[in-house]
């Protein structure tokens, strides 16, 4: 069995794998997909001390920092249960989809999350050509820029309000006739003079020249009418889904599906823990992923030298 066993590879998955393998202790990480979210990134300009790289290659050089020790990797390995230990102290078991499975004395979840897709034409074909999903990330991008955000929540005003402050103009799209953001948000929202609000407003379809994004269709859902925006970039803010859907029975999960967990990465049951995007932690970015995978590997490492000896 595994002293650690981290179930996720991306960048708190990897952070995780690297410092519980420079304890000394027997380290394994099984990953459906070795590198995680940042294989779908192109530039990464927040990865600080790192002015510029692209995803995969941050993935590649994620995966030869934890193959520089002594780590069991198991890539292309898809978790579908997770059976803590019956008691405190005993071994957990993670049995993967091939049917496969593994005993480890504690366990760190790292398997990140997704971007609720549009599914609409174009979405795809412009991704990372003006089709984006993190403000945080590629909103400088688009600077003096015009933008639309898709999605009227929290996450979608936040976006448009972030926004508002670096580009030209911000159009915000909801399918809904009212924006579901908090009031406090919504009254921000409004006094942005460069910011316009679509209500009632279904997308449709995203617009290019081939290279970049240059616009989109929506359907007035009022009227049952055609219309098009022209913009040089599309924020789509409708919801980011934990990877989580194989741990209902076995651990707490917020209502939205995020692994709760305390300061430290613990879960609801002793011995297991979590990190990154798959969790409750506020602002899902790769530098907090890889902060939130390194104090789950002390945390675990702090759990196992409290274990009475065998
Ligand atoms: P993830 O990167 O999602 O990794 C999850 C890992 O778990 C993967 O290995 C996955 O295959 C695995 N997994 C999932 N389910 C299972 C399962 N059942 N069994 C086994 N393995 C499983 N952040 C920035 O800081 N800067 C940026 O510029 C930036 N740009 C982004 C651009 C895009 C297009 C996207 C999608 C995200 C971007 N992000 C950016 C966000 C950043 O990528 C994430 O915050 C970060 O990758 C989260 O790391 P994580 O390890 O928690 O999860």
């Amino acid at each position: 069995a595994f002293d650690v066993l981290v179930i996720g590879g991306g960048p708190a998955g990897g952070a995780a794998a690297i410092y519980t393998a420079r304890k000394g202790i027997r380290t394994g990480i099984a990953a459906e997909r070795f590198g995680g979210q940042v294989l779908d990134t192109m530039a990464i300009e927040n990865f600080i001390s790192v002015p510029h790289t692209e995803g995969p290659k941050l993935a590649a050089e994620l995966e030869r920092h934890v193959r520089d020790y002594d780590v069991d990797i198991m890539n292309l390995q898809r978790a579908d249960k997770l059976i803590p230990a019956a008691s405190e102290g005993g071994l957990h078991e993670v049995v993967f989809e091939s049917g496969a499975s593994l005993k480890a004395r504690t366990i760190i979840l790292s398997t990140g999350a997704r971007w609720r897709q549009m599914n609409v034409p174009g979405e795809d074909t412009y991704k990372n050509k003006g089709v984006a999903y993190c403000p945080h990330c590629d909103g400088p991008l688009y600077k003096g820029k015009r933008v639309a955000v898709i999605g009227g929540g929290n996450s979608g005003v936040e976006a448009a309000i972030d926004l508002a402050g670096i580009v030209a103009h911000v159009t915000l799209v909801e399918y809904d006739s009212d924006l579901r953001a908090d009031a406090v948000l919504q009254r921000k929202l409004a006094s942005l003079s460069n910011v316009r609000i679509i209500t009632s407003a279904l997308t449709t379809e995203v617009h290019g020249d081939g290279d970049r994004v240059t616009g989109l269709s929506y359907r007035d859902r009022n009227h049952d009418t055609m219309h098009q925006v022209e913009l040089e970039g599309i924020f789509v803010q409708i919801g980011l889904v934990p990877n989580t859907e194989w741990l209902r029975d076995a651990i707490a999960l917020t209502p939205r599906g995020e692994i709760e967990i305390d300061h430290r990465g613990h879960t609801s049951q002793p011995g297991i823990f979590a990190a990154g995007d798959a969790t409750t932690v506020p602002f899902k970015q790769i530098v907090i992923a890889m902060g939130e995978g390194s104090k789950a590997g002390l945390s675990a490492f702090d759990y196992l030298i409290r274990m009475p000896a065998e």
